[in-house]
């Protein structure tokens, strides 16, 4: 079983979710309780650590909320014992992670593995067996995108066109490693499925799309907008039937501005590495909960539950389907409101709405007296692959001025901070950034990147005015 595909589980998680989407709350609040009870007893008998955790329990009458709440720092520290095959060992998986020929390929001959960035502390490793990529699997075809695409061009599926995700293509993360190994399981579709890099100067990759000429661009909403500025300004010539988005949050302006521009359907989801495909929008632009598999308690900043309609400080994640690397009540940093009223559409998995990390779009000059936008995500790429820094905070103090910060007492940041800077300096003027110094600078206060709320990008506000 290679690329952690089964089709019998793949054939149960598709009528699972198939037939849950129609479910009514009672009802999927007993599918909970029953996979609760289920991932509970394989814990204990499986995963060290929580034998350890959990000592004592009835996982049949045991509640959520009477459960502790865990940190991916003390998972991390603990990874041998957590993860529920005594044959995966952390190190082995930090070497498969560092090698990019790798990705999508099966680790032990059957588990897909990715890793999280740093935005939240120390990056995560995730590993999913048949079961959970069946599900995630299911979750994407039923309830994502693709289908209701796939409905509404019916032509385009026998038609030479292109999927283009513009993303990480070199790191191991989850939507690359996804899309991989899709390519990998579908040869027939593999020459419609592209993955280009975000990385790459604004012109070359304007130039990548107009040759691809993308039916569905996938990507992120802060590079979305810098393609949909392009567009406006003549300057990228591609129309895409939908352009599908994920992994940061997104603004109503900005979805506007982007479909305006480009004159299509966005759709949004949200998603995590500790679960890929957690909500997906409907067509009345609302993010569903996956409620059969994933539960999410909003919390707020002392630990304490948040009720309907109340923005959450953070939020902790039980994920009911993998049973090899647990995680119940996991903290996740998003801030999330539940909502009370249900959706028009008439489905009954609750609507959320996700408050992710706002960092900025940073505007810079480059040449022939162009502004350069730069999404955060590739800033931060940089900043925490090639420079090595998790806990940074990087200001633009003036038109061309950014001064990259790191706390004083992080004496492995403050080692790696000129190195970082000289890294970004080197991307930006690859990018096509011109005269933009990076200044390195040691401050006496924490920075961001352990879940806090301080954004870790902050441009200069009035220095350019921005199209949207
Ligand atoms: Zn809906």
């Amino acid at each position: 079983m290679t690329l952690a595909f089964d089709p019998l589980q793949a054939a149960s998680a598709a009528l699972s979710v198939a037939s849950d989407g129609a479910r009514n709350p009672w009802q999927l609040e007993r599918i909970r309780a029953d996979r609760l009870a289920r991932l509970l007893e394989t814990c204990i008998a499986r995963s060290a650590l929580y034998r350890r955790w959990l000592k004592g329990i009835d996982p049949s009458r045991t509640q959520l909320h009477e459960l502790p709440v865990v940190q991916r720092s003390e998972l991390m520290r603990h990874f041998d014992e957590w993860i529920a095959d005594p044959s995966i060992h952390l190190e082995d998986l930090r070497a498969f992670v560092k090698d990019p020929t790798r990705i999508a390929h099966a680790f032990a001959g059957r588990y897909i593995v990715w890793h999280s960035s740093g935005t939240s502390g120390e990056p995560g490793i995730f590993v999913q067996d048949a079961r959970t990529m069946a599900i995630y699997d299911a979750l994407e075809a039923f309830r994502g995108p693709l289908i209701r695409w796939a409905v509404r061009n019916p032509g385009e599926l026998a038609l030479p066109c292109n999927l283009v995700m513009i993303g990480l293509p070199d790191e191991h993360y989850a939507s690359t490693v996804a899309m991989q190994r899709l390519r990998q399981l579908n040869p027939w579709l593999a020459s419609r499925l592209h993955n280009v890099s975000l990385l790459q100067p604004m012109m070359d990759l304007e130039r990548a799309l107009e040759r691809l000429r993308p039916a569905v661009m996938a990507t992120f909403p802060s590079v979305a907008l810098q393609l949909a500025e392009e567009r406006q300004c003549g300057r990228l010539d591609v129309a895409p039937d939908e352009i599908w988005l994920g992994g940061e949050t997104l603004t109503q302006p900005t979805r506007r501005f982007i479909e305006g521009s480009f004159g299509c359907r966005v759709h949004d989801s949200y998603g995590a590495s500790e679960f890929l495909s957690i909500a997906s929008e409907c067509r009345f632009h609302a993010l569903h909960l996956n409620a059969d598999w994933v539960i999410l308690e909003p919390i707020d900043e002392q630990g304490h539950p948040v009720g309907p309609d109340n923005e959450s400080d953070a939020v902790l994640l039980t994920h009911l389907g993998n049973h090899l690397q647990p995680l119940l009540r996991y903290r996740l940093a998003d801030r999330i409101t539940l909502c009370s009223r249900p959706c028009a559409c008439g489905s009954s998995l609750p609507v959320i709405k996700v408050q992710g990390r706002d960092d900025d779009m940073l505007r810079l000059p480059g040449a022939r007296r162009r502004t350069l936008s730069v999404s955060p995500l590739a800033v931060a790429t940089i900043i925490e692959q090639r420079g090595g820094l998790l806990a940074y905070q990087l200001r633009q103090t003036s038109r061309n001025e950014l001064v990259l910060s790191c706390a004083a007492h992080d004496t492995g940041s403050r080692t790696r901070l000129p190195r970082a800077a000289t890294e970004l300096a080197h991307f930006l003027a690859g990018l096509g950034a011109v005269g933009v110094r990076v200044t390195p600078s040691i401050h006496a206060c924490p920075m961001p990147g352990a879940g806090g709320k301080m954004r870790r990008i902050v441009a200069a506000r009035d220095q350019f005015r921005p199209l949207l």
